[in-house]
């Protein structure tokens, strides 16, 4: 749809970056509209992982660099930059990320501007980062996370003001200072972030994770997100309605590409025109996105489907409140304070189900519901607008060519210094 299309002007995060003395190199390939979790819907072809490359060099053993900001992960895992943007609605920076073997960010969601941005699901999309460490990443995190007029949904000033010093205080609490020391570190894992669909490599590498941070005095604690098994759900029917919204622009006449309706076809029927550059323009993936999100809006799947999607949200995001030791500052729900589950600082579970598939794999036969549930460990973050960070695990063997395997950081909105923090030690 938008092929051959260069913007007028730069995102907000392009003009940071180079007015702090970066070079911007290229383009990459991702998912088309950012959607896809395996970087196999977009009209240059899949991205190969770069990882093991000797790998690589038959396609038959190509791997999936992850989706969608695929490109991004793989640039940055193959060295061709220091660091990558990608947008990440649902996971597409952190799926990537882990597939990859690199550092990738979803920040909070408000704290970086999303102006110049081509939307897919507003209330969800943050700007991502990938780098192949943390301390990268964050330097790049502190260049972006300004606030911008332009983007309306950009946090005000007072509010990451306020939740900046809450963060600072409760890491001077955690005694960092002593060196190798996590004491006052207090990591929830959640019980529900372990589905049958999670392979067992994975299991064994956070275990190992979780006990080194056991060793160094962190506070392990099982918690509990009960409503996660209904937020592949709702974020499929929220992002799909937000798209099908957002995507309505590209008609061909005002934006995207024009195809001209054969003749014979009555063009005084706008629709007739629309149909032909719609149908030639967007591929198949987003087509289907567009048709499911126009139908939880219709009048009659509304109720069931995009207000019972929305109260899934709600739930989530208490779920989430309730467990985490800093309140929620930009939430439009009560806190509840009196809640006696244990309180964490963070949360440390998978990135995802399992390391990167064959391409061959994922791009004949699979079906598509295999490739949803590749973001089931992620979405819960992006209803919930939290800062997430995937960090790849260190691999003791250095001859070995497994796959990367990549653990999560979770935090509460707006503690993005935390969970950078935390990511350093798991790193
Ligand atoms: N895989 C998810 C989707 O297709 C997430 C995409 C994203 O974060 N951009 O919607």
């Amino acid at each position: 749809m938008l092929r051959g299309f260069t913007s007028p002007f730069d995102a907000t995060v392009v003009s940071l970056l180079q007015d702090s003395g970066a070079d911007v190199i290229g383009k990459t390939n991702c998912d088309e509209f950012g959607m896809g979790s395996l970087n196999i819907h977009s009209c240059h072809g899949p991205v190969w992982n770069p990882v093991n490359q000797d790998c690589a060099t038959d396609s038959l053993e190509a791997r999936s660099a992850g989706g969608s900001s695929g490109g991004s992960a793989a640039a940055v895992a193959a060295g061709l930059c220091d660091a990558a943007l990608g947008t990440d609605t649902g996971g597409s920076v952190r799926l990537p990320a882990s597939y990859c073997g690199v550092v990738g960010l979803k920040p909070s969601y408000g704290l970086i501007s999303r102006w110049g941005v081509v939307s897919y699901a507003d209330s969800l999309d943050c700007v991502g980062i990938l780098a192949s460490d943390v301390d990268t990443t964050e330097r790049i995190f502190h260049t972006l996370a300004v606030f911008d007029a332009l983007d309306p949904t950009a946090a005000p000033l007072g509010l990451r003001k306020e939740v900046y010093q809450s963060t600072e205080k409760r890491l001077s609490s955690i005694n960092f200072a002593k060196s190798n020391s996590l004491e006052g570190l207090r990591v929830g894992i959640p019980q529900e972030y372990f589905p049958s669909e999670l392979s067992t490599e994975i299991i064994q590498q956070l275990r190992n994770v979780v006990s080194e941070l056991r060793l160094r005095g962190a506070m392990i604690i099982p918690i509990s997100l009960p409503s996660t098994s209904y937020a592949l759900s709702s974020y499929y029917v929220l992002a799909s309605a937000e798209a099908s919204s957002n995507l309505a622009r590209y008609d061909g006449v005002q934006y995207g590409s024009y195809v001209k309706p054969p003749p014979g076809t009555d063009i005084t029927k706008t629709s007739n025109v629309y149909a032909q550059s719609r149908t030639a323009g967007f591929g198949e993936e987003v087509q289907k996105r567009i048709l499911l999100g126009t139908y939880a809006l219709s009048a009659d799947a509304f109720d069931n489907y995009f207000l019972q999607a929305q109260r899934v949200r709600q739930l989530i995001k208490e779920d989430f409140n309730h467990v985490f030791a800093i309140p929620n500052h930009y939430s439009d729900s009560p806190v509840m304070t009196s809640s006696k589950s244990p309180k964490v600082d963070v949360l440390l579970h998978p990135s995802a189900i399992r390391t990167a598939p064959l391409l061959n794999e994922v791009s004949s036969g699979a079906s598509d519901l295999s490739a949803y549930v590749q973001d089931v460990l992620t979405v819960p973050a992006s209803l919930a607008g939290l800062p997430a960070l995937s960090v790849p695990v260190k691999d003791s063997d250095r001859e070995s060519e497994r796959w990367p395997v990549g653990i999560s950081v979770v935090g509460q909105w707006g503690t993005d210094e935390m969970v950078l923090a935390i990511g350093k030690v798991v790193q």
